[in-house]
Formats: structure tokens, C-alpha cells, sequence
């Protein structure tokens, strides 16, 4: 049997299951899954199958069933054997859970065991990914290892008819891991005194690291300007939002708009952070953004603060300064964040790997995941057909990995941006881990990987051992992932694949790309983004009146910037002049950087602070329009969309003193028409009937709900991603479905 289920309460269910239909045999763990022998009556063994696929835990998910005539060998009881490790392994691992609702009501009351315990945990609820060294899933496998159970857990442990029935990380206060606080000398020891001097820290406006499941979070309370100030400060961050922690649904209720899809997504197994918009002002937690983003507690440590009287509303950061990886290890989080939280609450058991919390949204085609990290990693998100094990490194920004063991596609956890050095040793990192893992031997491994020269990830896929090395086009790889995804093989698709920046085929830097063609016979490039030339590298991505001067080089008859409404800085001439004169400059088809370049015009005339910030401003800017406006002209021109009358018609409308709002507004609908036109063209040159979107800039929702508004009385499938993201995220999996399908 194949699917996720070790680690899930399967076993203990199958046991049930047999004795309650008088079946003997037993039930093993496998590498490649569970393997179960049954002795007993026909009729008997098919109401078990029935009901095995009909009853088996909510987390549990079952890919294939095989049924195999065996020996009768005479058993006399059901039972539960020992894992063997032999061969090789492709079970899937389960990503962490959720404490689960009677793990909950056994915190909390004072006549159990596990009173107040925050390692609590069952065979349905607890840590997984996190806490498994290798394969196959069993306590001496884990970071349980080093705590011998005591009589309690042991028999707990040991009895079929119970819910800790093998149960890995069981523990009990009696012979489990603890917590203590840790503040400059002061120290704080015991689960029940850390827990109350942190609520009295974080009420305080204190900055508290909290040792949670995947990594160290900051937390301090959303409501105290001046802590989230504070927190901001010492992390340099400066602007980019910070994600909130309530203990309830109606809590989360209060703080932003749920829609019924948001809401589920909200308080699924996954307990992702949910970006919905937000009905009240939390000052400096997310400024200027129309979002926030909100999780449900998951950790039972995360209910005793509540409970203990925590502020209600949590900010939850990953711990790190700046954008390095989330730190994990107690010596490296003491380290790197001394000065920045004023106390540590310190978990004695390890975590065998970093995996921060995941963000979704419910987007206007369903669940978006935009960070697939915990609760979701390492879920296998395809099955590709290909038989020899692949290895995609993904793209350098947000990236994860993705791992193909007899056709499964694992997904790495969100790794991060690889420009920082501690994200590339993370990255390594992952790829031992995983590889070794799933005990993929290197020499029959194809490794793949951006086609970008430079990239880190490609300078690495490079001198990584392994079979053979494969190139695939960035824009390509979004495309593919969405198709992968729906496991659409042959499925001929128009492909629109629009982000911030990607190596072409050319050797420019591509990012407005339309594709006709399939995962089999592969994408050709059809229509474009009309190419501009951008001067200041790097630069350019930083500064949106960069982007500007380049765009508008090509725009004619313009006012001057300097002056009001625009009222550029310097740097805008400064960049005219660079790419006047040819210096250090690059072409782009890049729709990202049109966004940029847009909000600039617009009024954002600073330097971002965040990947993506300028558009996020433009979108949430569109918003807050409530007219209904004309799209603004983007025309098809052959094979480009032309960005000319587009960029004019918003000088135009700025110098007129029409409202920025409006002009956001009527820039989206401009750009969705001129999506739609040039789909539309090309669906009926090439007999297509599915549209394809991927890349950062559909991360934009508004934008989406243009393009579906427009293309909704049209026969056209549109297809975005939902398990792995549409921004860079979801790089790896586009490049191992690609290289299935040319192996
Ligand atoms: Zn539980
Ligand atoms: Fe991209």
C-alpha cells in the first residue's frame, strides 16, 4: 500500500480493523509503504478492503492498494511487527501535524499524565518530517531517540488498543524532553514556569524566541506598536509583513475576512499562515498592506501560552535577522539572536531539520500555496512517469528542491533566496538530507537544473556527483509545473508565464513569455513581452524609477519626471543617461519589472524593501478604487505585446490628475486584456483549449480575477498551480517534469 501512511495512526487503524472482522496476520511498515497479511474468510477480507480505503485516517493518504493471493501460514492473532529496513525506500514521509482535539483537552486537564506537557502528542497529532533522521519511521529513527519511554508511555506505546499505539515521539513530563526559559543569566526551568514567565515577557512587550516545530519563531505581541517596532528594528526588516498567531477561528475572525475555502485552509492539517484581508489595523505588522496574514496555534506549546494568558494576538516570525534561513539549533538560535529577543524558551528535543510555516491564500481559483513548507514538505505533489531518480535544484529565489524516487515527486520545504550564503548551505543542506534519505544512489541520479550560467543553484548542480546534468528554461519550468501538477502529460496548452526575471533562451532576461506546446513535445516561445533595455543590473530590481527610465526610453512625447506628479529622484536621470550611453545595461521582457515601473509612475519612487514590494503596493493601490474603469491600451504588435500606449496612456492619465487609484485599476485590466488577446490568438492558431498561468506575477489576485472575468464566456480551461507555488517556489518541480518527459 502506497501513500502517506506511516506516521499516521495507520497501523494502529488496520489492527482495529482486522480484529474487529476477526482477521489474522499483521501489518508492517515498509519502506515503500505498509504491507499488511490477512488470514480469514472472503467475505471478511472484503468488507476490510471496503472499509480500509472508506475509514482510514483523515491524514492518511492512499495512493495504491495491491492485493496479492498469499500462503496460508496460520496465524493466530493480528498483530503489529517490527520494521525491517531492507531495500530501498520511497515511503512517503508525513509532514508535521497539528495537535489534535483530545491531545488538546489532555493539556488541559489536571487529572492527566500529560497535564500542561507541551511534547504532548498521539498517533494523529505531532511532529513528523521534523523529528525523522531516516527511514523507516520508527522512535529509534527520530530525535525521540535519546528518551527512553517510561511505564506510562511504554505501555501506551505497546497497546494496540490505544491512541499513543506507536505513537514515534510519545513522551510524558515523566520521562520526555522539557523546556526552560533562558533570559541573559536569568533562567527560568520547567515547561510550566517557562511557559509563565514568557507570557509575562510578551505582555510586557518583551520579544520572545520560541522553540516551536520546524524552527525558532519571534514572538511578541501584535497589538503593542512599540514591541513590533522594537522587533522590526533589531531584525532589520524593515517593511515586509509580519504574520500573526491567534488560538481560535473567532479570533482570526476579528482580524481579517474568512471566506469559507479561507477558512478551511485556515484550520487544515497544514495550519498554514492564511493571507486574507484584514478588517482591523495592526499598527507596523503589516503597513500599508490590505493583507494579513493569520495561523491557528499548532503547537501544544503555542495553546499553553494562550492559555496562560498570552497576548491574543501573536506576531509569529521565523527567527532569523534579515532574510537568513530559519535558525533551528538551540547553540546557533542563542547565537544568532542574542540582543535580538529578550528571552529564549528553549525545547530540549532537537528538530532534525529547519522547515519554516507555510503561507496560502484562497485566491479566485482556489487554494494558492506561495511558501509550501510545513505541513505540507515532504508531500510527494505528482507521480511523473519516469522510472530513473531525478534531482531538480530549483531557481536561486525562494527556492526549494524537488526529489524523484520511483516516479514521486517530493517537494522540498521552502529553502529560501540563495544570494545569502547561510540559504546555499541550507540548500545543500536539503539535497544531502533528502538524497540520503530516500537512499537515491548519486550515480544513477540526473540532476537538473536552471539554465542561468550564474545561478548558485546551477554553479552547485554543476559539482554535484550524479549520472548526468540537464538545463531546462526557467519560464518553461513554471509552465510545467502547473501541468505537472494535474499529472497532464500530454495536455497541449497557450502558456503564460509571467515573473520578475529568468534566463532566456537568448541569454536575455526573459519574464512576459507566452508558450504553445506540451509537456511531451516541449514549449515554444510564441509571443512576448516587447523587450526594453534596463540600465543598473541588479539594481534595477531594487529601484523602481529604474525600471521606469528604461521602459520609457521608448515612450514618446513625455513630461518631465522630476517634476510634479511624478517628482523622481536623481536616479531616474541617472539611468537614462547609463542607458543612453549603453552602459551596463540589459534587455528585458519582463512583465514583473513593467509592474515596477507602473507603480513608480504611480508614486512609488523609493527603493523596495522586499522582493515584490512595488507590486504588492500597485495591487493593493488597484484596490482601493471602487469605480469601475476602462482597461488601459495593450496592444498585440505580431509576436509582442507592446507596453508603449500602455506605459503613455498612465503618463497621461498621472499628468491629467486622474486619481493613482483608477490608474491602478485601469493598468490591471489593461494588462489582463492584453493577456487575454494574445491567448485568445494564439488558442485558435494553435486548435488549444487551456490556458496555462504561472509565475510571480499571478501571485497577483486581482489580476487573475481580470483574466478570468474577461475569459469566462470563452471555452478556455484555465489552469493555475495550487500545491506548489506560482512564483519561484515551484521552479523545482517544473524542471523534474521536464526532464521526465525527455528521459
Ligand atoms: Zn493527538
Ligand atoms: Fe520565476
Amino acid at each position: 500500500m502506497l501513500g502517506v501512511v506511516q506516521g499516521v495512526g495507520f497501523r494502529p487503524f488496520v489492527y482495529r480493523l482486522a480484529r474487529a472482522h476477526g482477521l489474522n496476520g499483521w501489518v508492517l511498515n515498509e519502506p515503500e509503504g505498509v504491507a499488511i497479511h490477512l488470514e480469514g474468510s472472503e467475505a471478511a477480507l472484503e468488507v476490510f478492503l471496503r472499509e480500509l480505503e472508506a475509514g482510514a485516517p483523515e491524514v492518511a493518504r492512499i495512493t495504491a492498494i495491491e492485493v496479492r493471493a498469499v500462503e496460508h501460514a496460520g496465524f493466530e492473532s493480528f498483530t503489529i511487527r517490527e520494521s525491517e529496513n531492507h531495500g530501498h525506500v520511497s515511503a512517503r514521509i508525513s509532514p508535521d501535524l497539528p495537535v489534535c482535539e483530545d491531545c488538546l483537552r489532555e493539556l488541559f486537564d489536571a487529572r492527566d499524565a500529560r497535564f500542561h506537557y507541551p511534547y504532548i502528542n498521539c498517533t494523529y497529532c505531532g511532529p513528523r518530517y521534523t523529528v525523522i533522521e531516516r527511514l523507516p519511521y520508527d522512535r529509534p529513527h527520530t530525535t525521540m531517540k535519546w528518551w527512553p519511554m517510561d511505564q506510562l508511555c511504554a505501555g501506551q506505546y505497546a497497546h494496540p488498543g490505544d491512541r499513543r499505539f506507536h505513537a514515534q515521539p510519545v513522551a510524558c513530563p515523566k520521562c520526555g524532553p522539557h523546556y526552560r526559559l533562558e533570559a541573559g543569566d536569568a533562567c527560568a526551568h520547567g515547561d510550566e514556569a517557562s511557559v509563565e514567565a514568557a507570557v509575562a515577557l510578551l505582555k510586557d512587550g518583551g520579544i520572545v524566541a520560541l522553540k516551536g516545530i520546524g524552527g525558532y519563531h519571534l514572538a511578541c505581541d501584535a497589538r503593542n506598536e512599540a514591541a513590533v517596532e522594537a522587533l522590526r528594528e533589531r531584525k532589520f526588516r524593515k517593511e515586509k509583513p509580519f504574520a500573526v498567531m491567534v488560538r481560535s477561528v473567532a479570533a482570526a475572525r476579528e482580524l481579517v475576512e474568512l471566506t469559507p475555502d479561507a477558512e478551511a485552509l485556515f484550520k487544515s492539517a497544514a495550519r498554514p499562515i492564511v493571507l486574507a484581508p484584514a478588517k482591523v489595523e495592526l499598527r507596523g505588522v503589516a503597513p500599508g498592506n490590505g493583507e494579513l496574514g493569520v495561523m491557528l496555534a499548532y503547537a501544544p506549546l503555542h495553546h499553553l501560552l494562550f492559555e496562560a494568558g498570552a497576548p491574543e494576538v501573536l506576531v509569529m516570525t521565523s527567527a532569523n535577522r534579515s532574510s537568513e534561513p530559519i535558525a533551528y539549533d538551540d547553540a546557533d538560535a542563542v547565537r544568532k539572536l542574542s540582543g535580538l529577543a529578550d528571552a529564549f524558551v528553549i525545547g530540549e528535543r532537537p528538530i532534525a531539520r529547519r522547515v519554516d510555516d507555510s503561507v496560502a491564500r484562497d485566491g479566485v481559483f482556489g487554494q494558492v500555496i506561495l511558501r509550501r513548507s510545513r505541513g505540507y514538505a515532504p508531500g510527494a505533489v505528482a507521480m511523473l512517469p519516469v522510472n530513473r531518480p531525478l534531482l531538480a535544484v530549483g531557481a536561486d529565489l525562494k527556492n526549494t528542491i524537488t526529489l524523484v524516487v520511483d516516479g514521486q515527486a517530493f517537494v522540498s520545504q521552502h529553502i529560501g533566496d540563495l544570494e545569502h550564503y547561510q540559504a546555499l548551505e541550507a540548500f545543500e543542506e536539503t539535497i544531502r538530507d533528502l538524497v540520503s534519505m530516500y537512499e537515491v544512489d548519486w550515480d544513477k541520479l540526473l540532476v537538473v537544473h536552471d539554465q542561468h550560467p550564474q545561478y548558485a543553484s546551477t554553479l552547485r548542480a554543476m559539482e554535484l556527483p550524479g549520472a548526468r546534468k540537464l538545463g531546462v528554461q526557467h519560464h518553461r519550468a513554471h509552465i510545467a509545473s502547473v501541468l505537472a501538477e494535474r499529472e497532464a502529460w500530454d495536455e497541449r496548452v497557450v502558456g503564460v508565464s509571467f515573473d520578475g526575471t529568468g534566463y532566456g533562451d537568448d541569454g536575455s532576461i526573459w519574464g512576459g513569455e507566452f508558450f504553445v506546446g506540451s509537456l511531451r513535445e516541449g514549449f515554444r516561445r510564441a509571443m512576448h513581452l516587447r523587450t526594453a533595455t534596463l540600465g543598473g543590473g541588479d539594481a534595477a530590481a531594487r529601484y523602481p524609477v529604474q525600471c521606469a527610465a528604461g521602459f520609457l526610453t521608448q515612450v514618446e512625447g513625455l513630461p518631465s519626471m522630476s517634476n510634479a506628479p511624478f517628482e523622481f529622484p536623481e536616479r531616474y536621470q541617472r539611468a537614462r543617461q547609463l542607458i543612453e550611453r549603453g552602459v551596463r545595461t540589459f534587455e528585458t521582457s519582463s512583465m514583473g519589472r513593467l509592474f515596477d515601473a507602473c507603480a513608480a509612475l504611480l508614486g512609488f519612487t523609493r527603493e523596495i524593501t522586499f522582493e515584490g514590494q512595488a507590486a504588492i503596493w500597485l495591487e493593493q493601490l488597484a484596490r482601493c478604487c471602487g469605480a469601475t474603469t476602462a482597461p488601459l491600451p495593450f496592444p498585440v504588435d505580431g509576436e509582442t505585446l507592446d507596453f508603449r500606449p500602455l506605459l503613455a496612456a498612465v503618463v497621461e492619465a498621472r499628468v491629467r490628475g486622474r486619481d493613482a487609484a483608477e490608474i491602478a485599476r485601469a493598468f490591471h485590466r489593461g494588462v489582463a486584456n492584453g493577456i487575454c488577446d494574445a491567448v485568445e490568438m494564439l488558442s485558435e492558431a494553435n486548435g488549444t483549449s487551456t490556458l496555462a498561468l504561472s509565475g510571480g506575477v499571478f501571485q497577483n489576485d486581482l489580476l487573475l480575477a481580470d483574466v478570468k472575468m474577461r475569459l469566462e464566456p470563452e471555452r478556455l480551461r484555465i489552469w493555475t498551480n495550487s500545491a506548489v507555488p506560482p512564483n519561484d517556489g515551484g521552479i523545482s518541480l517544473g524542471q523534474a517534469a521536464m526532464a521526465a518527459l525527455v528521459e
